[in-house]
């Protein structure tokens, strides 16, 4: 299959996702945005793109990097500005696409994600942790309690006790991303090809959200 390049269209239409805006995504973005101070020089300003984790293992993240060469064309329309992958220490409030990895595990998850949807402007859900919980999830027929007991106390040699302040508390239940927040686009996969992950982007940038049905399978 020819992959798309940024911009283009390849299937149903709706408009480019341009403008800024804090509001959550509710639906299809329609305001052309120009002249901001990223402007690549073609009139329409750079996409903000974040990508951050919740409860994963970085792979998805790692699968991201696998566009290799194509970053390179990624970043003549997106600018990245969160990520793992970056040095940006604060969530900014204003970001276009915000793609997330992992489930959510704890109250740090709770309050990252929260935060996350009310300054993303569209959320995409990377990967089997984040769509369905996947390997974090494993934890919900157990509980979290015992699953500590064993880590912490039976499993361990030295200090066996129960952290209570260096690891952030779990919740009860690993909650995939789309139960705590609305998610407007699932790439489901462990971790997600990277072909699949170009196709959702570009889709993305011309304005579309991608339908996961005709890309990707799960457990594929
Ligand atoms: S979906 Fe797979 S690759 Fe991605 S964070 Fe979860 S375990 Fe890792």
């Amino acid at each position: 299959m020819t992959e798309p390049t940024p911009g283009t269209t390849t299937g149903s239409t709706t408009e480019p996702i341009t403008g800024s805006t804090t509001e959550p995504a509710t639906g299809t973005p329609t305001e052309p945005v120009t002249g901001s101070p990223t402007d690549p020089g073609n009139g329409a300003r750079k996409i903000k793109l974040a990508t951050t984790w919740l409860d994963g293992c970085s792979g998805c993240h790692m699968s991201f990097l696998d566009l290799d060469e194509r970053l390179i064309e990624l970043g003549e329309h997106v600018e990245l500005v969160y990520s793992p992958l970056v040095d940006t220490k604060e969530f900014p409030a204003d970001v276009d696409v915000c793609i997330i990895e992992g489930a959510v595990s704890s109250e740090d998850d709770l309050r990252k994600v929260r935060m996350v949807r009310e300054r993303s402007r569209l959320l995409v859900a990377l990967g089997d942790c984040a769509v369905t919980t996947n390997v974090p999830g494993m934890r919900n027929p157990i509980g979290a309690a015992p699953v500590l007991e064993y880590a912490y106390r039976r499993n361990a040699t030295l200090g066996r006790q129960i952290p209570a302040e260096e690891i952030p508390a779990l919740l009860p239940t690993v909650l995939p991303v789309h139960q705590v927040v609305t998610v407007d686009c699932f790439l489901p996969g462990c971790p997600p090809s990277a072909k699949l992950i170009w196709l959702a982007v570009t889709e993305l940038l011309a304005g579309r959200i991608p339908d996961p049905a005709t890309l990707a399978r799960f457990g594929k």
